[in-house]
């Protein structure tokens, strides 16, 4: 007993330095880590493409080629050495590799890591080369291909090869390819036999799943293609069954728990407010503030996502649930991620309040020092009901009466530790009192907590990421909203884009102008969106017209400076970058350009053209495409001219990028991460998982029966393991 948790450094061929190296390249601390990090993809020796026969439209391709030549370009595709002379590397900023085949030349094409591929790729030498073609003018050439010595003639015809993840580093600290399947071989000999099976046998049985150790040996060292299908599908479902599992205790316990301020009542205001609404709720606002009422009656804590695409009608459904709250004797916040949102909001909100008696404040960065005192002390007393703000709202001496609803608006710009702070705001357990300065949150009663989000997320993201929260869908558009014509356009049509912007200008409207953010240093960001600037004034000269412009680089004062002037009409084009993505309405505005639209995710897109189709008139996106637009962006294209459906554009997006990339992921982040399964394509394995899941837990919500004992220990594994999430949001 105990290999598995025997420290790497004390398994043969690692020792001190290179146990230093995996633990800091890859945690990998002990045997048990070691295994548990899986190849990412596998060689397969009969999968080598012939250069003649690459194209661009090939997704991923392996060549075996040698290298010819290697150059060095500085800026300005300047050359910067040739191979006799002495290097400055840090004026290189490429390094182009030709290899040849049997069949022809290819170019691979280095901006990272330059300095080692350039001593590895010697001339004369064969590789494997793994990645992705592309056209570069009439060329093909393949940009960061990963790359790997060919195995030797040990290994047999067609079989699989695993490739682990790994860094330069581990290569220069002689932690190869080859190294890492030697280390793999010597680990699984020694855990092999302590391995337990972790799945109940019915469920092996019910799935057909091969056994634990089978499926280790087979995911490291396939005995061939079935065998690797298997194992990685046992794999899969018992990653996603335990993340489920884990996810869904969580659930059952805080449904089950006491602390929750019980709010019986609807109050005055909720009425005033609602009977004074100039339309009526579309149905899915109703039923939404349905759901939300019977969290807040219940006595438990309300943990409940609502998710609406743009445009949905989120922010009356929020002002009703602090409605609700302020009628139970309790106040209310709105926490918004930026300070345009935020005062957004707050403008919006003093509307809908207007026929109540309930007082609203706004905190945000920018609240000067004598506006705060007010404010502290009207949140400390209970006479301000609402507060509306940015982060600023999470500050210590942020003090709450009683706080008893929470509202986060677009969760994923807000960090997990930051909504933690929010909890060390709710009332004293045992009474009604002032919030003391304690932040640990101990003897107090959580607030309600209500996080909005106008990213549509996938249903099997939603069931992960947010497993242990309810959630709630407005499905539903109000009525009124015209869909917005998508076109997309080449360079060659601007003329007429402006032409087209003039006219709908000389109609009344106005006209976003969005840039991306292409360049990493913020400076040539900057660069760009002024050119841009400059020939969208030349194009529409003062004094005929006027053009805001707001970026990242200005100060709060003149980005609010900016925004407001359009917001009010006195600017009738506004440039930006994608500070305006999240919620900012200016129902006049009817056109939105997007510039370089190849350059921005779907998701981004459809936030983007969210911002308009608000008001009665008919509105238009124009995604002007720049001439290098890959098949890929194409695709994002054509599906964002295809269709306004917020879900579909959300489930493409995953399909064709992958969870991990999804916007508005990384910096939520997924409550654990996934070391074999994908939310993007295994969606119908963790169905399956989830399944098992709820019914072990319908049958035994503690884990208490013995028969559960293995899956409570399994669950106690770090990865496994939620920090606090349930009481995060
Ligand atoms: P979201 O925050 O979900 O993007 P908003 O709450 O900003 O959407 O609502 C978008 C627009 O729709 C606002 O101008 C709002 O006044 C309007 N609106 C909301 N609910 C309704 C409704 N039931 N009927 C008509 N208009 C509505
Ligand atoms: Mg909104």
């Amino acid at each position: 007993m105990g290999e598995l948790n025997t420290s790497i450094q004390y398994l043969s061929g690692v020792g001190p330095k290179r146990a230093e190296l995996l633990r800091r390249e890859l945690g990998i601390e002990t045997l048990s880590d070691l295994i548990h990090l899986y190849p990412f993809r596998y060689i397969d020796r009969s999968g080598i493409t012939p250069i003649a026969q690459v194209a661009p439209d090939l997704a991923h391709v392996q060549l075996q080629a040698t290298v010819i030549k290697r150059t060095l370009y500085g800026p300005n595709s300047a050359v910067v050495s040739q191979e006799t002379q002495p290097i400055h590397w840090g004026a290189v900023k490429r390094l182009s590799v030709i290899v040849e085949d049997a069949s022809g030349q290819m170019e691979m094409v280095f901006f990272k890591g330059i300095r080692w591929n350039f001593q590895r790729l010697v001339p004369g030498s064969t590789f494997l080369f793994f990645g992705k073609p592309q056209a570069f003018g009439s060329r093909l050439n393949i940009v960061h291909p990963e790359v790997d010595v060919p195995q030797d003639g040990a290994m047999s015809q067609g079989a699989l090869t695993g490739v682990y993840p790994s860094t330069e580093q581990l290569k220069t600290g002689g932690i190869t390819g080859k190294v890492m399947c030697k280390l793999q071989s010597a680990a699984l000999t020694l855990c092999l036999p302590e391995i337990q099976e972790t799945l109940p046998e019915y469920i092996l049985q019910a799935r057909a799943l091969v056994p634990l150790p089978y499926a280790l040996k087979n995911i490291h060292f396939p005995k061939d293609s079935y065998a690797l299908q298997k194992a990685t599908y046992r794999l899969k479902f018992e990653e996603l069954f335990f993340l489920q599992l884990s996810l869904l205790k969580q659930k059952y316990i805080r449904s089950r728990g006491e602390r929750g301020i019980p709010m019986p009542k609807v109050g005055p205001d909720f009425h005033a407010c609602y009977n004074a609404l100039p339309y009526a709720l579309t149905g899915a606002q109703q039923r939404v503030i349905k759901e939300i009422r019977a969290d807040m009656m219940s006595g438990h804590q309300m943990n409940r996502l609502l998710q609406g695409d743009v445009g949905s009608g989120k922010t009356m459904v929020a002002v009703l649930s602090c409605l609700i709250a302020i009628g139970n004797g309790c106040q209310a916040c709105i926490m918004a991620p930026t300070e345009v949102l935020a005062q957004q909001h707050y403008a919006n909100i003093q509307k809908y309040l207007k026929p109540t008696s309930v007082q609203c404040a706004l905190l945000t960065g920018s609240t000067t020092q004598k506006e705060r005192r007010g404010i502290h002390a009207g949140l400390e007393d209970g006479s301000i009901g609402i507060i509306v703000g940015t982060h600023a709202l999470l500050e210590d001496n942020v003090v709450f009466r009683n706080l008893g609803l929470a509202v986060i608006d677009e969760q994923h710009r807000f960090g997990v530790d930051q909504r933690a702070k929010l909890w060390a705001k709710g009332p004293l357990a045992g009474g009604h009192g002032p919030g003391g300065q304690d932040s640990s949150g101990q003897g107090r009663i959580p607030p309600h907590v209500l996080v909005m989000t106008a990213t549509p997320i996938p249903r099997t993201l939603a069931m992960t990421l947010y497993g242990d929260l309810d959630v709630s869908v407005i499905d539903e558009m109000p009525p009124g909203r015209k869909p917005v014509q998508t076109m997309c356009i080449g360079q060659n049509r601007r003329a007429a884009m402006y032409k087209f912007m003039r006219d709908e200008i000389a109609r009344g409207r106005q006209v976003f102008v969005v840039f991306p953010l292409i360049f990493e240093s913020e400076k040539m960001d900057l660069q760009n969106l002024e050119q841009g600037y400059e020939e969208i004034v030349k194009a529409f000269p003062l004094p005929d017209y006027k053009v805001a412009i707001v970026h990242g680089q200005q100060t709060n004062e003149e980005k609010n400076f900016n925004m407001s002037a359009f917001a009010a009409g006195r600017a009738h084009i506004l440039v930006s970058t994608t500070v305006i993505e999240v919620g900012v309405d200016v129902p006049n505005a009817s056109v939105m350009v997007i510039e370089s639209a190849q350059r921005f995710g779907l998701s981004q897109l459809h936030q983007l053209r969210g911002r308009v189709g608000r008001g009665a008139e008919k509105s238009y996106c124009i995604l002007v495409k720049d001439v290098k637009t890959s098949k890929e962006a194409q695709q994002r294209l054509d599906l964002m001219c295809a269709t306004e459906d917020g879900f579909e554009i959300a489930e493409q997006d995953m399909k064709m990028r992958g969870p991990g990339d999804l916007e508005g992921t990384q910096q939520s982040g997924l409550p654990i991460s996934l070391n074999i399964a994908s939310l993007a394509k295994d969606g119908q394995i963790l169905t399956e998982a989830r399944l098992y899941a709820e019914r072990i837990l319908d049958a035994d919500p503690g884990l208490e029966k013995p028969q559960n004992a293995p899956l409570v220990r399994e669950l106690r594994k770090d990865k496994y393991e939620i920090k606090d999430y349930s009481k995060i949001s």
